[in-house]
């Protein structure tokens, strides 16, 4: 008999847990005759902006837009240096380059491979009062040193974005990730810990201004109808998004809560391993939207895995200043390109079973002592 194929994200592992709530949400908004930007939309945003207890919270069309009006909303503007991270998916950067910014990568922390809090102090000493933003990615699920980085952005006047694609819900020094800048952006592509059966995005953020400014910018500049206020475009949520998002936030908590059993199980399970397995940060509650373990001898572990039915992720090969659109030879970064030669993203997700996690670890051990 053939084992079951495990891979790092099932998002059809996803609907199916909730199918029927689904096809219901969807029938609702079928039969509702409102399909862009109606009821549907507007119960998701106040229920999300719920979720992080206070603020507002803007849906836009996806992650990467997402990015970009909040930055916009900060007063980021084109020519504008925006400090991130290379160790992350091009949306990232594509979000500050529809702006017309452009970006500084800020060197990682060795341990938790999200931005350095010391690096981002040099990097904004040195690029004095010219840094206008700062996006730190809260990357596998574990935030930055969020109360570190928003000292240090505050005392040079840059304003902060923090890239939430891959943390919903996780928590640093007792807060939620997102509600320490002046603004987050989310994703709800398929595969994030909330997920839509398409593409979504939100700009979260506390202030009621900046929020005001992306519901203009989302939707050409308007107040009113057919009256632009300001230049915008069109980057809407549609109702039939907001509608399974509705459902699959209420299902949030719940695979987080399974995501950290999984990974508790594989911390416990590949202690003996001989990999550098994560490490969360003190005060931080991650939310393991991917587990990733370290190895210079990633490639063979990847293809051995694969071989067993076990299909793993790394995120990200190639750091954003080594890609081709955006090489940049003068860019140093020995530990963000470390990383990126190293990590490995095992299967986590809720549709798994700590019995999948005990094959994945079996399968490990088995190739570490080889
Ligand atoms: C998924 C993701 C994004 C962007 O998301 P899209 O919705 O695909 O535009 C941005 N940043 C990070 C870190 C992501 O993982």
């Amino acid at each position: 008999m053939s084992e079951k194929i495990l891979l790092t994200a099932d998002p059809k592992a996803g609907y199916e847990a909730h199918a029927a709530e689904i096809k219901a949400a969807i029938d609702r908004v079928l039969a509702g005759g409102h399909y862009i930007l109606g009821p549907e939309v507007e119960g998701f945003e106040r229920e999300f902006a719920q979720y992080h207890g206070t603020g507002a919270v803007v849906t836009v069309a996806n992650g990467t837009d997402a990015i970009e009006l909040g930055l916009g909303a900060l007063g980021v503007r084109p020519g504008d240096l925006v400090a991130t991270v290379a160790n992350t998916v091009s949306a990232t950067l594509a979000g500050i380059q529809q702006l017309g910014a452009k970006p500084v990568f800020v060197e990682i922390d060795a341990a938790t491979m999200v931005m350095s809090a010391v690096a981002l102090e040099e990097t904004l000493a040195r690029h004095r009062g010219v840094v206008k933003a700062v996006v730190p990615v809260h990357l596998y699920g574990h935030p930055a040193d969020m109360p570190a980085m928003v000292a240090s952005a505050r005392r040079h006047g840059a304003k902060v974005l923090e890239d939430c694609a891959q943390s919903h819900g996780a928590v640093v020094a007792g807060r939620k990730a997102g509600t320490w800048g002046d603004a987050a952006a989310y994703s709800f592509y398929p595969t994030k810990n909330l997920g839509a059966l398409g593409d979504g995005g939100a700009v979260y953020t506390g202030d009621a201004a900046v929020a005001d400014r992306v519901r203009l910018l989302r939707q050409y500049g308007w107040r009113t109808r057919y009256v632009s206020e300001i230049p915008g475009r069109n980057s809407r949520l549609d109702e039939l998004q907001a509608a399974v998002l509705r459902v699959n936030l209420r299902h949030l908590e719940a695979g987080n809560a399974k995501r950290r059993a999984l990974a508790a199980r594989y911390l416990a399970q590949l202690a003996t391993s001989g990999l550098v397995l994560p490490t969360v940060a003190a005060g931080v509650t991650p939310v393991w939207h991917q587990f990733t373990v370290r190895t210079p001898r990633r490639d063979g572990l990847q293809s051995q895995l694969a071989a067993r039915g076990i299909r793993c992720g790394v995120l990200y090969p190639v750091p954003l200043h080594r890609q081709p659109a955006y090489a940049d030879a003068a860019t140093n970064l020995p530990l963000t390109e470390r990383a990126c030669a190293e990590v490995l993203c095992l299967p986590v997700h809720p549709g798994l079973e700590l019995a999948d996690v005990d094959r994945v670890a079996g399968e490990i051990i088995r190739w570490a002592s080889a």
